[in-house]
């Protein structure tokens, strides 16, 4: 069709993109790729893959299949890179980053058109979105590698890190996983997706040309077992994920108390949230972003649609209209709107998914017309009528389908928004800034887009909660993930505590069983069983209850019920009851101070340092309580992107014996500080300088539910926690395998865990047992996108 031709009917012509240069590269390689180890290609295995062109079926390269010994040669070759990385220092490695962004730009049409032939995706995006964002995340971590020694003090690198990755943004994930890695003082051996490898490969040629240290960046590629390796082999020290759920579970549950550091970044049911006073026009171009933008095949894609039922009607016909406009075709057109689909597999799935929403009684719009001939295409759909508990209200589609349902107050749009497994990001587009900035704390979910959507940014951290995973990528909260605290290797094995036995006549003159502490008030055990606790001698002190899994339930429920309360309570309010506690406290300094003494048979000196520390923790949780401040990010957007710091929610604590007033307050001062409410096991040996606390939590205004005690087996108790689905976070202070039940227990619902691998705390050193490490993992980060202006 000639120019004018075009002219006549308004049609739109081609404007295709050279794949020339790709597959330049690509026959420089014979197009036959073996693993990038120890900084050069080794031969092409035996066992070997293929990759595929989405956009017309046609063997792109042929990939090797890792095998264990090239995972483990990998491994091996970043372990020896890793040190000498690491002492390069903050400045040597920014060099290094630096020059990998500027190759990235410098190379960033051949890596767009590689990842378009690759994946199936628009050239427009992975031109203008993808490459550009993986290049910004290198600059910006090339930072961080400079200011490391100063804004990271007393921190370091955690060694080798194992990287697996999806195929949805192949080089983008790449560059969220390494750049961090290597900033802060790791090296990498990351697997690719097996549909889309082929711009990791290029990614290496780039770290050869750059002349990155050997052993820096190992890439293996194959399939999910090859990830599987890579996280279970004995050398890697952190593993980062992208990807399903599914498997994001099996790793938590395979790397549980390996000591491991883990982080998930899962699969999401993002709401995107009309209200009535929203700016449609601008709402149904979002929507197009929301749900389009790479096929759908985006983990935080607003894939269920909420509209406010007074539009509705009026929504959905201008969204329709949109959709005819949609134009779906080649990937390297310029012009297109929609691409392909990475592989006929996930075609299937979807084809599948949606049948099953139709079928269960949905109404289906799309415009099957304009499809090319071959290809791995699909339609952009839209499902009106979706029911909040239908599968395609709940499961995650990862297609270009957009599932619509009404509300009709903004309680009701926050209900349904947070009536999922998931919680990685939502959009909530209104005019009125009270409602939308009233909202988006009420929604469980790391990302909020205030009338925008698909925002992403170096500087601001991305992340989910719930099943969406945990850990953030990107801003400083992402920096966490790749470093651990340096006093880590200098902890030793924490002694085993045993109670002491009563001895025969200790039993004298005792009257009373200290009770439990459930929703502010005293409880009885529901065994109706209690164990002595004795002095060193065999006296006899005390009676407390033994709780079992219907006590932690109650406590539980007690939590959740105080929850909301206590959440939105303000910092300064937080902080007068946590000064009060500690006033309080001090008021009864001598009764805390006996009851040590007796029960653990330390000296005055000893009792009267941990009670004095323990008034002291309080009052530093007080002081902390309204000042673990947010941050605002700068990120290149006409607005604030703010970066709110929220509590983690209901949190079940084990805490430790050692120290069994100080370890109990400072875990659960910072905790409640931070607004989560807690259910605590103490100290299973000397239980009860917890339970006395009962008495100073009444007297003090604390409301009831916002900390509740369960005494009794510290395991036992603390494996109902971690199971319990209404529990979110679990602290752990106790034995090695304790450790790993609390990591593969909490593998069900993803919750947050941080336990101690049987490593003791000295809890009387602040610089391992307070501050900002505690808050930390007392908090979520949710970034609050708000652009403004006209
Ligand atoms: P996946 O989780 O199976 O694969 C992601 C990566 O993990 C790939 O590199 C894969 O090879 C690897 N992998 C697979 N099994 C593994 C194992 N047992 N141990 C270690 N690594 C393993 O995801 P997928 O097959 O690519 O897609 C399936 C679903 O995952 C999608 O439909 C979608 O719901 C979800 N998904 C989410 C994201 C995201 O960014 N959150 C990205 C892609 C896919």
């Amino acid at each position: 069709m000639t120019v004018s031709e075009i002219f006549k009917t308004m049609e739109y012509g081609t404007a295709p993109e050279s794949a020339a240069e790709a597959k330049a590269w690509l026959d420089r390689h014979d197009s036959t790729f073996g693993l990038f180890i120890g900084g050069g290609f080794t031969k092409p295995g035996e066992d070997r893959f293929d990759s595929m062109n989405p956009a017309n079926g046609e063997t792109i390269a042929s990939l090797t299949e890792a095998t264990s010994k090239d995972v483990d040669a990998a491994v091996k070759a970043a372990a020896k890179a890793q040190k000498h990385w690491a002492a390069l220092g903050g400045a040597g490695r920014a060099r290094h980053l630096y020059a990998l962004a500027r190759l990235i730009q410098k190379h960033a049409r051949l890596f767009a058109v590689l990842e378009s032939l690759d994946n199936g995706k628009p050239i427009r995006e992975s031109r203008d979105a993808d490459i550009p964002l993986a290049a910004r995340h290198f600059y910006h971590h090339a930072g961080w590698a400079q200011l490391m020694e100063r804004e990271m003090a007393g921190y370091e690198p955690i060694g080798v890190a194992g990287q697996v990755i999806p195929w949805n943004f192949p080089f983008l994930m790449l560059a969220w996983k390494i750049a961090p890695a290597l900033a802060m003082g790791n090296t990498v051996v990351l697997k690719p997706a097996e549909y889309t490898s082929l711009t990791a490969l290029l990614f290496a040629d780039i770290c050869i040309e750059a002349g990155l240290p050997e052993g820096v960046v190992n890439i293996v590629t194959g399939h999910g077992p090859v990830g599987a390796m890579i996280a279970e082999h004995a050398d890697v020290a952190k593993v980062a994920f992208t990807g399903s759920t599914r498997v994001g579970r099996n790793l938590r549950e395979q790397t549980a108390g390996t000591g491991k550091k883990l982080t998930l970044e899962l699969g999401g049911k993002s709401p995107f949230i009309v209200f009535d006073d929203a700016d449609i026009d601008s709402a149904i171009e979002g929507i197009v972003d929301a749900i389009w933008f790479n096929q759908g095949q985006v983990c935080c894609a607003g894939s269920r649609l909420l509209v406010q039922e007074s539009i509705a009607e009026r929504f959905h016909d201008r969204l329709r209209q949109r959709m005819r406009t949609l134009r779906v075709g080649d990937p390297l057109d310029k012009s297109i709107d929609l691409g392909c689909i990475v592989d006929p597999v996930q075609h299937q799935r979807i084809s599948e998914m949606v049948a099953l929403g139709v079928d269960e009684g949905a109404d289906m719009f799309r415009e099957e017309t304009s499809l090319p001939e071959n290809g791995c295409y699909y339609p952009p759909t839209l499902l009106i009528g979706v029911e909040a508990g239908d599968t395609l209200a709940q499961e995650e589609i990862f297609g270009p389908v957009l599932v619509s349902m009404n509300f009709r107050t903004p309680a009701e749009a926050v209900q349904l928004a947070n009536n999922s497994r998931y919680g990685l990001a939502a959009s909530v587009w209104t005019e009125n800034i009270n409602l939308a900035l009233g909202v988006a704390p009420q929604i469980k979910a790391g990302v909020i887009w205030i009338n925008c959507t698909n925002q992403f940014d170096a500087a601001a951290g991305f992340g989910g909660y719930r099943e969406s995973g945990f850990g953030r990528e990107g801003g400083r909260e992402g920096l966490y993930e790749y470093v651990k605290p340096s006093y880590l290797k200098s902890l030793k094995d924490a002694a085993p505590v045993t109670p002491h036995s009563l001895t025969e006549g200790g039993g004298e003159g005792i009257d009373r069983t200290a009770k439990m502490y459930i929703g502010g008030k005293q409880a009885r055990p529901d065994s109706g069983y209690s164990q002595p606790i004795a002095t060193p001698k065999g006296k006899l002190i005390s009676h407390v209850g033994i709780g079992n899994r219907k006590d932690i339930r109650n406590a539980v429920e007690a939590a959740t019920a105080a929850s909301g309360g206590w959440a939105k309570a303000s910092g300064h309010n937080k902080a007068q009851i946590l000064y009060y506690i500690g006033e309080n406290l001090a008021a009864r300094r001598g009764e805390f101070e006996t009851r040590l003494r007796e029960m653990t048979g330390v000296s005055s000196k000893v009792a009267a340092g941990e009670v004095e520390a323990a008034i002291n923790r309080f009052f530093t949780y007080a002081a902390w309580a309204d000042k673990y401040d947010g941050q605002v990010h700068s990120v290149p957007l006409r607005g604030v992107t703010v970066a709110m710091k929220e509590p983690v929610g209901v949190m079940g604590i084990a805490c430790p014996d050692e120290a069994p007033l100080l370890g109990f307050v400072s875990l659960v001062a910072p905790a409640i500080a931070m607004g989560n409410t807690v259910v605590a096991v103490p100290s299973q040996a000397h239980p009860l300088s917890a339970t006395d606390l009962y008495q100073v939590f009444d007297t003090s205004d604390l409301p009831g539910g916002v900390v509740n005690i369960v005494t009794g087996p510290r395991d036992e108790l603390t494996k109902t926690l971690a199971d319990h689905y209404g529990v979110d976070g679990v602290w752990y202070h106790g034995t090695q395998d304790g450790s790993a039940m609390v990591e593969r227990a909490a593998a069900a619902n993803l919750k947050r865990t941080w336990v101690n691998y049987g490593k003791a705390i000295d809890w009387t050193d602040p610089a391992q047992s307070e501050g900002e490490e505690y808050l930390r993992h007392a908090t979520e980060v949710k970034n609050v996108w708000i652009p403004y202006g006209e």
